[in-house]
Order: C-alpha cells, then structure tokens, then sequence
C-alpha cells in the first residue's frame, strides 16, 4: 500500500529546523507553474529533477518560505534548461512524419528494410529529403529516438550551408549591416555567435526554426556588430531590426519544440 503525503501549501512551510518530518509542499510558480517541494532533516543541497512535467525542489528541513522563494529566483536559468532537457527526452517520431524546415525543404521520417540497425538519408525529389530506420526498430525507444535526431540534425547541416547563408545575407542587407562573412556551425544551444574581428557564426540547427525566427537570430548577431554586448542600446537596436517584436520573438525561440 503506498500512502500519500499530505501536500500542503508552501506557505506554510515554518522554519523549523527540529521537525522530524519529511514534508511535501506545493510551490505555485508564475513561470513554472506547480513546483513540488519535499523538505528533508540533515540534507546539505538543494537537490531538482523533473517528473511527469512538473519541477521537484528537494530541500533541507528547516527552510522558509522566503528562503524558498529566493532559491528558486536564483536558480530560474538552470530550472528552465532542466525543463528543456526534460521535454528533449519525450521527443517523439513517427513513420510519415513530415518535418518542415526552413527555405521550403521538408524531411520526411520513414522506414526502410536494406540496413539494419541504421538510419539512411534519402532524396526524394526537389527540396525533399527523408530519413529512414530499419523496418524493426522502435520509434518509442531512446536509441531510436536519438539516432534519428542525430540524423535530421547531419541532413539539416548539408542543406543548412546554402539556406541559411542566403536568409542571413539578405536580412544584412535589409538592415544595411554587413559582417566580414557568415559561417555555418552547430549547436543548438548557440544558436549564433558574433566574433570581435566581425564573423558571424550561425547553427544548421537555424533549419529547423519558422523563417522569423531564424532570421530573429541573425539580427541579434548583427545587431551585435554595433553593441558587441546585451546593454540596453542593443536591445533597442534588436527592437528595431524586427519592428518591435524582440521580446515576443524571445519568448517564441525561448519556448519552441525542436523536432530535434
Ligand atoms: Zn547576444
């Protein structure tokens, strides 16, 4: 028989170090929503994972509500990317699926029966490239999972090269900034990156953004060759490359479900 613990409000949480009591609480967070908080007596750290798409916040007994609230503030930056982690790992294909990528090419995930064990490229007509598994393999199972990922992300890297240049060259002249050349890296997590000699470095992973995002990306480059800083001049200079819309496109990027 399992017993469930009582959670109460993390309101209540008093303080009290001398509390035997392992105690569960629920934190309501404006960004993260509901964060499950479980105290317990001896602990040095502060310890958080994910489950079922909710945050856990394990602390010492003894904390308060104010302390809590402070944790949590302090720590936003890495909970977010613990989130985005976690929603990588429920990443899902399936045979049919069609993924739309930038510049009008599509991939297409499929299943073949020459290789087994692998996944193959394909190219099955203008603008049109598939990856494919062997028959047997299990789109649920995180191999899977990863090697088709890997695999969208190695086609994504061949077409990147002319596609992203073009759309970065024409929006540095859209707003009359011209760095000394564009280059194309990977990465997801930079998704550019601006250099003090005036290169700009962008994703292949900029493939798999809607257009105004990835072009969101280079503009924040570019706008780096006049602030080469996040001051606020710079934002508002980002501001006015996208006609007002930095913050919204921010939190578009900062939100988007990578099919990768
Ligand atoms: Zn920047």
């Amino acid at each position: 028989m399992t017993t469930i613990m009582p959670i109460r409000c993390a309101k209540n949480l008093c303080g009290d170090n001398n509390s035997n009591e392992m105690g569960q609480y629920c934190f309501d967070d404006k960004e993260f929503g509901s964060i499950i908080i479980s105290t317990r007596r001896g602990m040095k750290n502060i310890r958080s994972c994910v489950r079922n798409g909710m945050i856990e916040l394990h602390v010492p007994a003894g904390i308060n509500y104010t302390e809590l609230c402070r944790i949590i503030d302090g720590n936003r930056a890495q909970l977010r990317q613990m989130i985005a982690r976690n929603e990588k790992i429920k990443l899902r294909y399936h045979d049919g699926q069609e993924i739309e990528c930038l510049g009008g090419y599509k991939i297409i995930i499929g299943l073949q029966q020459l290789f087994p064990g692998r996944a193959v490229f394909g190219y099955e007509g203008e603008k049109k490239f598939s990856v494919k598994i062997y028959r047997d393999m299990d789109f649920n199972n995180e191999n899977v999972i990863t090697l088709i990922s890997r695999s969208l992300k190695l086609l994504a890297k061949r077409i990147a090269t002319s596609t992203v240049i073009e759309l970065a060259e024409k929006t540095s002249i859209e707003v009359g900034i011209k760095p000394t050349r564009f280059v194309i890296g990977s990465g997801l997590r930079k998704l550019g990156h601006c250099t003090p000699t005036g290169e700009i470095q962008l994703s292949s992973n900029l493939m798999f953004l809607p257009m105004h995002l990835a072009k969101f990306v280079i503009l924040h480059e570019l706008a780096h060759l006049t602030h080469f800083n996040h001051s606020p001049q710079f934002h508002a200079l980002l501001n006015r490359y996208c006609s007002g819309n930095e913050k919204k496109f921010d939190a578009e990027l900062k939100h988007f479900c990578w099919p990768i």
